[in-house]
């Protein structure tokens, strides 16, 4: 099975380098046609209104749209913010997650941290206990979710920083940033492919 990710701008290198690290067959995607043999596809972090535009120049909003009624999408990040209904401003958006999201809601002064988030839906994929250390960069909250949403994962504070809607999976943080790659090995069950 192939996974794709999404190539027209953010960080879809490090997004393919886990995935063949996992042994699985990672594509870049640019054209509306590579989405056929795909599995699932990832939309990387980057800049939401950048990535937006180019899918509307490449005519990959309709294509996505239908591919995200069947198979699998995880949006991290910039990615989670092109996956949601309302980012609090004009921009393309696929809508497909019923979920709300607020761009750079941490301010400048702590535009970039990292934290522990204890993520009980990642024992599905490893018995290990161990919180996930996750990076934010200038990243978005998931600020309200519908009742088809599922929550996997809040900061301290409460707010929402992963969700879940049948096969479609956001994250603000990134986890292609770090060497733990069980939110990859979650996806990819989620897609139905082989680990
Ligand atoms: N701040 C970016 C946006 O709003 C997202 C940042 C990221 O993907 N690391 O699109």
């Amino acid at each position: 099975m192939r996974i794709g990710v999404l190539a027209l701008q953010g960080d879809f290198h490090e997004h393919i380098a886990v995935l063949r690290r996992l042994g699985v067959e990672a594509v870049e995607v640019r054209l509306p046609d590579q989405l056929e043999t795909l599995a699932g596809i990832i939309i990387p972090g980057g800049e939401s209104t950048t990535i937006g535009k180019l899918a509307v120049d490449f005519q990959l909003m309709e294509p996505l749209r239908q591919f995200g009624k069947q198979k699998a999408i995880w949006g991290t990040c910039a990615g989670a913010i092109f996956l949601s209904k309302d980012a609090h401003r004009q921009q393309p958006l696929l809508g497909l997650m019923d979920i709300k999201v607020e761009r750079n809601a941490f301010g400048r002064q702590v535009e970039s941290f990292e934290v522990d988030l204890d993520v009980p839906a990642l024992k599905t994929v490893s018995p290990e206990d161990a919180p996930f250390h996750a990076v934010f960069i200038r990243a978005p909250l998931i600020s309200s979710v519908g009742s088809s949403v599922d929550v996997l994962a809040k900061l301290e504070n409460g707010k929402i920083v992963a969700a879940q809607q049948g096969k479609l999976l956001v994250t603000s943080f990134h986890p292609e940033l770090t060497t733990d790659d069980r939110f990859h090995r979650y996806f990819l069950r989620l897609a139905g492919a082989k680990e």
